[in-house]
């Protein structure tokens, strides 16, 4: 399974590279086809914005309501490694590759 480039309509993207494309406001990467750089479009952006949001709540909540050390790392760390983690497979297998809008 391999993801399509807006520019040239290949299949040169593994889940991975697009995952490593960031989001729109990054430089994205480039097309191995024509060269065209790459990002995730608004479905990326979107969800990365909620799964973040989702961790930087736990994060306020964990710092009212937690105390010992533990559950500051299960409370407060671990939420945002898994929004990360998630965000980045969901770039791997959804969303559209779009266009990069900012100029190097
Ligand atoms: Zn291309």
């Amino acid at each position: 399974m391999k993801h399509i480039c807006p520019y040239c309509g290949e299949k040169t993207f593994t889940p991975v590279q697009k995952a490593l494309c960031g989001g729109m406001s990054s430089a994205g990467k480039p097309c191995s086809a024509c060269g065209g750089r790459c990002v995730n479009g608004k479905a990326s952006l979107i969800v990365n914005s909620v799964l973040r949001l989702i961790a930087l709540v736990m994060i306020i909540v964990t710092y009212f309501v937690h105390t010992t050390k533990a559950q500051i790392f299960w409370f407060g760390l671990l939420p945002l490694l898994i929004a990360f983690a998630a965000g980045f497979v969901f770039d791997m297998f959804f969303g559209r590759l779009i266009e990069a809008i900012k100029r190097e």
